[in-house]
């Protein structure tokens, strides 16, 4: 009789560790360390970010300058900034390196020129590699040039370019690239475009800085640089720009 009570209670253990190793089973794939930051979103997907550095709130120029380090002289107004023709590209005072960037666009209403000539300004990351911007809504260029190109090296995957004057968005991941020591490429640039909503640029591989002619090539830089925007001499205007470093 108490070999048997004994038996049952060995079964008895058996079973609740058992159960018991059931029960933390899940838990042993969980990871509750490092906690992921808190960041308030925005109002909608538009707005900044709580953790976002706004390089253009609509009012002024202050966190860009010229080239050649001057105060930036495109036109304010309207809560957008304007390319002034022949004042030359604006850049960032801040350098960045990976980050995901949200800048709105538009280019003009009144519709000049034709391919290239259409409204064409530019993102260029890293002072380097450039996301095209320009008026390709009813107005063909070459592909790998067209808005939401990686200029002259990356096809977008599709034109989700709006009407002339209409205002129009690209939300960028982008990750820079890395460089050892010597200068030799370790990793290149890698970037995500999402045009209006429409992905156009999937993860993909920058080839080098950007050139008008000739092949791109990767010539050895920070992990951080200004972003620069284009002076094509169109009046292409911006606005709502903002930056989180990742
Ligand atoms: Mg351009």
């Amino acid at each position: 009789m108490k070999k048997n009570l004994l038996s049952i209670l060995a079964i008895f253990c058996v079973l609740t560790s058992i159960a018991q190793s059931n029960d933390d089973a899940p838990k042993l794939t969980e990871v509750w360390e490092p906690v992921a930051a808190i960041v308030k979103p925005g109002k909608t997907a538009q707005d900044a970010p709580s953790d976002a550095i706004v390089l253009f709130n609509g009012k002024d120029l202050s966190a860009w300058q010229n080239s050649d380090k001057k105060p930036a002289e495109w036109i304010v107004g309207d809560g957008a900034m304007t390319v002034k023709k022949g004042t030359g590209m604006i850049t960032t005072k801040q350098a960045f390196g990976d980050c995901q960037l949200h800048i709105e666009w538009r280019t003009p209403a009144e519709v000049v020129g034709e391919s290239q000539g259409r409204g064409n300004s530019g993102i260029f990351l890293m002072g380097r590699y450039e996301l095209q911007v320009l008026d390709n809504y009813n107005n063909r260029t070459y592909s790998n040039g067209q808005a939401g190109s990686i200029y002259k090296q990356l096809i977008p995957l599709a034109n989700a370019c709006r009407e002339p004057g209409e205002w129009q968005t690209y939300d960028v991941i982008f990750t820079a690239p890395r460089f050892s020591e010597n200068g030799r490429l370790q990793s290149a640039a890698r970037i995500t475009v999402i045009h209006n909503g429409v992905l156009v640029q999937n993860n993909a591989t920058i080839w080098g800085a950007t050139e008008y002619i000739g092949i791109p090539q990767y010539k050895q830089h920070g992990l951080k640089e200004p972003i620069s925007l284009q002076d094509h001499g169109n009046p292409v205007s911006y606005r709502n720009i903002w930056i989180r470093e990742l």
